[in-house]
């Protein structure tokens, strides 16, 4: 076992999955965070948007609770102060438990703020001012990100906030401005139009919200933000944020009329976390967008020096963090010999009804002159659906015309983002749309709506008129 002595600076989801890796392998392992354990996905990200989520259904469901047959007498209320105490046992329990699996790993943490002084050596400095010098062999680097804020209208916490301000709230907003109609703003519109918010409006530059998504599934998500009388406003860019003397907020916006309302949430993207931490000083090379530079391995231009997650600037999502992390470790314990591969990435989107995605996209392969066969699949038309009342959206199969092969598949629908791993898992083996559809599913399953729309490439899905 190799004796190594790596630095991990930063406890995000992907320095704290490399950290127990590095001592899985037998390294002597330091993780430096400023904040706390678990970085932006347990405490500002992932975890607490998904608890708000968690709790936007349970009321949905409640309210419709006299179709499922169960007559609740009295309405339901939100409680927002019992809200935030979940979110925060939910967060802790978690923090706690990967406090609990350094300890056992004999993971050292050292908390402060970690700058390099040479390619070797970080200073740490307390949130007391002491400071404490710690050598390194290796390094990785997971500083992650934090929201991008429009120089114009900076946040200030109560009437222009950002996403870390929102998952915090003291009442439900009455009327809400989300400026930005990507992941992070259609999460929250979701959530806070569901916990009762009586006017949520969006406004997106783009032509489209979910821009990133294919445009059929992009399309379906404005069709369900509509129903949820979510108004989004799109290719509109917001000129200036005015907050009024009466504490409300006005937005100017170009190619469109002002909005107002009591709060905006702007949610343009994340900046990342590489400035201010020597890494100039030692040589590590920056992107335009100061997205630290690393080759396949994730090693940076700095022998020794390796960066992963948000701060690398490439796909930002806690499980490609995670990954990268997995790999930089491996390289450093077993010598440059594992790249880093983003062929097969799921993503989930928790909106409400949920997007799960993985590869190509049916935009991106005309683009490329890829010719695709697609199969489609309308959730309405299963059982499982029929029976949970989870009737909205579909699933999307992109497929290779010449091969069958599967490139892409796109769904919107409850717990969607739970299975969409069978298609990474078939896009990984390189399996086709046929031997998907030929791969006996359980019934009554929401998965049954893959094989269908796997079938559907093909002209043959069961449950689909035919075609005229
Ligand atoms: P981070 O999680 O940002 O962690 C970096 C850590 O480094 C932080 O704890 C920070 O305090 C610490 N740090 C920074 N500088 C220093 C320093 N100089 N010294 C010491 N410590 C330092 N992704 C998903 O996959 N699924 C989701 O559902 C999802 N939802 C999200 C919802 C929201 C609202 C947001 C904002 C993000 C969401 N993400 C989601 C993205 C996900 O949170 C990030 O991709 C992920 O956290 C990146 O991990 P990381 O380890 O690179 O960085």
């Amino acid at each position: 076992m190799s004796e190594k002595n790596i630095v991990i600076l930063g406890a995000g989801p992907g320095g704290y999955v490399a950290a127990i890796r590095a001592a899985q392998l037998g390294a002597k392992v330091t993780v430096i965070e400023d904040a706390e354990v678990g970085g932006t996905c347990l405490n500002r990200g992932c975890i607490p948007t998904k608890t708000l989520v968690a709790t936007a259904e349970v009321y949905e469901k409640v309210k419709d609770s006299s179709d499922f047959g169960i007559d609740i007498a009295g309405a339901a209320t939100v409680n927002v102060p019992k809200i935030m105490e979940r979110q925060g046992k939910v967060i802790s329990t978690l923090v706690k438990g990967i406090k609990g699996l350094f300890k056992m790993h004999g993971i050292q943490l050292v908390e402060g703020r970690g700058v390099f002084v040479d390619r070797n050596t970080i200073e740490v400095t307390a949130r007391d001012g002491s400071k404490q010098t710690i050598k390194a062999e290796t390094v990785i680097i997971a500083t992650g990100s934090h929201p991008a804020e429009i120089p114009t209208f900076p946040f200030d916490g109560e009437k222009i906030i950002s996403s870390d301000d929102a998952i915090c709230f003291a009442a439900v907003p009455k009327r809400l401005i989300i400026i930005g109609a990507g992941v992070i703003g259609c999460e929250f519109a979701c959530i806070f139009k569901t916990l009762g918010a009586e006017e949520v409006t969006m406004i997106e530059m783009m032509p489209r919200c979910l821009s990133t998504e294919d445009f059929e599934i992009s399309d379906l998500m404005a069709r369900e933000l509509k129903k949820k009388k979510i108004k989004l406003i799109t290719n509109a860019k917001v000129e200036k944020v005015t907050v009024n003397s009466d504490g409300t907020v006005t937005a100017s916006l170009e190619g469109a009329e002002p909005v107002t309302a009591d709060q905006v949430l702007v949610s343009i993207g994340r900046a990342l976390n590489s400035k201010g931490i020597g890494l100039e000083e030692i040589g590590v090379k920056l992107g335009r967008r100061g997205d630290i530079l690393v080759n396949e391995y994730m090693e940076t231009d700095v022998p020794g020096v390796y960066a992963i997650g948000d701060v690398v600037g490439g796909i930002m999502l806690a499980h490609v963090a995670s990954t990268e992390g997995l790999t930089a470790v491996h390289n450093i314990m077993k010598g440059n010999t594992k790249k880093m591969d983003y062929s097969v990435v799921p993503a989930g989107i928790f909106t409400l009804p949920e997007i799960g995605s993985v590869g190509l996209r049916e935009q991106d392969a005309q683009a490329k002159g890829i010719a695709v066969k697609t199969g489609h699949f309308q959730l309405r038309g299963l059982g499982k659906a029929q029976a949970m009342n989870e009737l909205a959206g579909m699933v999307k199969v992109v497929a290779d015309a010449a091969t069958d092969k599967v490139l892409g598949v796109h769904i919107m629908g409850a717990h969607s983002t739970d299975y969409i791993h069978e298609a990474a898992v078939a896009m990984k083996m390189g399996a086709t749309a046929m031997q998907v559809a030929e791969t006996i599913h359980s019934h009554p399953t929401l998965a049954e709506a893959v094989m269908e729309a796997m079938e559907d490439v093909h002209g043959m899905a069961i449950h689909v008129p035919p075609a005229k």
